[in-house]
């Protein structure tokens, strides 16, 4: 919990180091972690000699790089192949302290004692002792439930595991026991409002909810804005993967913004060659636990796209800060360098009223990559509109996509399937 002589602020000493501390300490827990997986987890063993590298080439964070990334699918392949942990158990089966469940299923082993950094988002986010808090998460199978809820009692705050659904009982229980915080997601928080006032209540004035902790789910702007400004509603968020076992970034007051967690190594890197990318890059979040004592990952791929920032932050803590999720890996296109993510990509056409739908085609000319939108208008316009819009559109889609395209073309209403691709890859290599 906090430290001795410094702001309330800061969780533990890790959140405030020095760039170079920063380094030395991640090249010293990654060679432990490496020197540990590989004597005892098969299949690190098995990846190793796969790459051909020893664990003494893996040194530094850029030495992950020799190494290949392993995904969901991958896990979910070794642990049929080798059951029950896929051979990435690091410890003798008696010394798993718990074992959650993911879709797939992937079982992940956890030990759980003595770990307390996941309180560090939900201290980032201002809940203390004193904090009475409804955990909204499932408690079974998944991490969310438990893990969560212990990190409150390491803030000190009293938690309560509602879980999932109920509505009615969870709004009489925010009501009855005066509950300050929530945790869960944005949509649910939403949903609990909205019934509260159905059911006649005035949620500012009947309820004493004023800090929200958000995962597993975007947080559009304009809901953030809702709760923070007509329910007074302090947000924050957290990005989160559930076979990592853990919160890998999080939002402090700036909400400008996840600051990377310290007890993971963090890479953004190019999904289809696993180099690392550099700041303001969009790459794949690739993820090895430098503090797991029994669960041996190395470079777990999480298929989420992002990019980071190494700007200071105001808050003082020190760790880069990832910028949002912006979509999959497989949602993405590398056009002439450059990820292009389905999702961004809506963004920038949600922003235009006439537009009914879109695709963007890529193909390839004379050895270029070359990229069209194309669009389907909701009604008639003349010329003159149209070379507006495509201007306006040509701008707003290369301030958020950073890539322009070579060409907008207005298409016929109805020529764009009822299911189809958000961009489609037409490009031959030959
Ligand atoms: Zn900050």
């Amino acid at each position: 919990m906090a430290i001795k002589g410094k702001p309330d602020e800061f969780f533990d000493e890790l959140e405030i180091m020095s760039a170079d501390t920063r380094e030395k300490y991640f090249n010293q827990r990654l060679s432990q972690t490496i020197d540990h997986a590989y004597r005892h987890a098969p299949a690190v063993r098995e990846i190793f000699e796969e790459a051909g590298v020893s664990p003494d080439q893996i040194r530094s964070v850029k030495d992950l790089e020799r190494l290949p990334i392993t995904r969901k699918t991958d896990l979910i392949d070794l642990q049929k192949a080798n059951p029950p942990y896929g051979g990435f158990l690091t410890t003798p089966p008696e010394e798993v302290e718990r074992v959650f469940l993911s879709p797939g299923p992937v079982y992940e082993p956890i030990q759980h004692s003595g770990i307390r950094w996941f309180a560090k988002s939900f201290w980032a986010a201002g809940f203390r002792k004193g904090d009475v808090v409804i955990n909204t998460f499932t408690y079974h199978l998944s991490p969310a439930g438990i893990l969560f809820h212990e990190a409150l009692r390491d803030c000190g705050a009293t938690a309560i595991p509602m879980g999932t659904g109920n509505t009615e009982i969870q709004i009489q229980t925010m009501h009855d026991l005066k509950v300050t915080g929530y945790v869960g997601t944005p949509s649910f928080l939403m949903t609990l409002i909205k019934r509260a006032e159905e059911m006649g209540y005035n949620f500012r004035r009947d309820f004493a909810l004023k800090r929200a902790w958000f995962t597993g789910e975007m947080l559009p702007p304009s809901l953030r804005k809702t709760f923070e400004e007509d329910y007074q509603i302090a947000t924050a968020q957290t990005y989160a993967v559930t076979e990592t076992g853990g919160a890998l970034a999080y939002e402090c007051r700036e909400k400008s913004g996840m600051h990377l967690m310290d007890e993971y190594v963090i890479e953004i890197v190019d999904p289809e060659t696993g180099k690392q990318l550099g700041p303001g890059e969009i790459g794949e979040i690739v993820v090895t636990p430098i503090h797991n004592k029994v669960w041996g990952l190395v470079r777990f791929g999480t298929g989420d796209l992002s990019s980071y920032i190494t700007e200071p932050c105001p808050c003082g803590r020190t760790a880069n800060r990832l910028t949002g999720i912006v979509g999959r890996a497989g949602d993405a296109i590398k056009v002439r360098g450059m990820f292009v993510v389905a999702k961004q990509a809506e963004q920038v056409f949600l922003g235009f009223e006439e537009i009914a739908k879109f695709q963007i085609s890529v193909t390839r000319r004379e050895q270029r990559d070359e990229m069209t939108l194309k669009v389907e208008l909701k009604h008639e316009a003349t010329e003159e509109d149209k070379r507006r819009l495509a201007k306006d559109l040509d701008g707003k889609f290369q301030d958020v996509c950073r890539i322009k395209p070579d060409r907008i073309d207005f298409i016929k209403k109805g020529t764009i399937p009822e299911q189809y691709q958000k961009i489609v890859d037409e490009r031959t290599w030959e």
